[in-house]
């Protein structure tokens, strides 16, 4: 366990952006987690489990809580017929199980390729892109249970998934994740629906599980910012999900507007459609509040220059937000974590 004093949350965010931190421990195993715990209630501060910092705005000013780096290891493999079982370390890069797993044949992940960030933050924010979606693979979560100082091992039902939120994101600060099992198959599973997915493929009628991986990292290279010149937390809102009978007057009132159907119920309302100057309701192209900008490419995503504050980030957030209700009448709301 490394603890350190008044670290400087700019150097691990994606959005480069965030004051000093009172206390920074990094935890690589369970035991770390349970002694950097115990460190924060003497110092009375509070705990804030963080992955690599890729879905969350710290504020600029210092920041009086003990923020635990999870950097647990480890990628273990058990195998069950046709079925493969992995248990990962919360503190493992998320896009390195991606390559582990596919290199070894495995499917289920391959479509999530090429997100940013750790287990910890994907079991949090469960992370979702091109179809597919990280509770479809998870068979359980362990969690360091802050309330009774011990591990729990939390079935895929228990941990209450939903679009970009589960148990862990509605009890922040009280749940720290320290392992995910997942269940990965040996068959090929190609889910190829997704539109850019469909077009990458026009030409190859049966891509292989690298392929597919390989295509998905290269279609979301053309739509995020290059995180060596830019900060960015990726897509700042959520899209909202709608009852299905507003969804569907929303959409009679703007024709080609896509819509969503979830799983769990209700109609996803796709944002970035609006914001898109394409569709003539909302120009937001390269929008800007100081060193902040709506990215051109895909105006769901707030990117940062250098130098931005935590602030600007904010600034501009809100006038997106104020700016789509003036012109739609649809509220929407952030994705990503204020860290104060
Ligand atoms: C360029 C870019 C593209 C992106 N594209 C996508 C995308 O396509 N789909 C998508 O879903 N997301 C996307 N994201 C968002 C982000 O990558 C994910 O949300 C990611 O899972 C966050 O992981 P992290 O380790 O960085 O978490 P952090 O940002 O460090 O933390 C996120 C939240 O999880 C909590 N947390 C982190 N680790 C733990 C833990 N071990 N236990 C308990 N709580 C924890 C934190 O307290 C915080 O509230 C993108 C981000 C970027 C920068």
């Amino acid at each position: 366990m490394k603890i350190e004093e008044n670290v400087v949350l700019a150097e691990h965010t994606t959005f480069k952006i965030g004051g000093p931190a009172k206390l920074f421990i990094t935890c690589e195993s369970v035991e770390d987690v349970e002694n950097a715990v115990a460190l924060a209630r003497e110092r009375d501060l509070a705990v804030y489990p963080l992955g690599e910092g890729s879905n969350v705005l710290a504020s600029d000013e210092a920041i009086e809580k003990a923020v635990l780096r999870i950097s647990i290891p480890g990628i273990t493999y058990e195998k069950a017929g046709a079925q493969t079982r992995v248990t990962v370390g919360a503190g493992v890069t998320w896009d390195t199980l991606v390559d582990d797993v596919t290199d070894k044949g495995l499917w289920g992940l391959e479509n999530l390729a090429g997100i940013p960030g750790t287990i910890g933050g994907a079991v949090v924010q469960n992370i979702g892109a091109y179809g597919a979606v990280f509770e479809d693979s998870v068979i359980s979560i362990e969690v360091y249970d802050l309330a009774t100082n011990s591990l729990r091992n939390l079935s895929r039902e228990e941990c209450l998934f939903g679009y970009r939120t589960s148990l862990f994101k509605q009890r922040a600060g009280s749940l720290i994740v320290t392992h995910a099992t997942l269940e990965l198959s040996d068959t090929p599973k190609p889910r190829l629906g997704y539109r850019d997915i469909e077009d990458y493929f026009a030409d190859t009628p049966a891509p292989t599980l690298v392929e597919i991986r390989n295509a998905v990292r290269s279609i979301r290279a053309k739509k995020f910012p290059d995180l060596t010149t830019y900060g960015t937390a990726g897509s700042f809102f959520l899209n909202p999900v709608l009852p299905e009978e507003e969804a569907v007057r929303i959409a009679a009132k703007y024709p080609g507007m896509p819509l969503f159907p979830m799983p769990e119920g209700g109609v996803k309302v796709p944002i970035a459609w609006f914001l898109d100057y394409r569709h003539n309701v909302l120009d937001m192209r390269e929008v800007r509040v100081g060193k902040a900008l709506v990215w051109p490419i895909q105006p769901l995503v707030l990117a940062s220059e250098p130098g931005a504050t935590a602030a600007d980030v904010q600034a501009l957030a809100t006038l997106v937000i104020e700016r789509m209700k003036e012109a739609t009448g649809i509220s929407i709301s952030r994705e990503v974590q204020w860290l104060a």
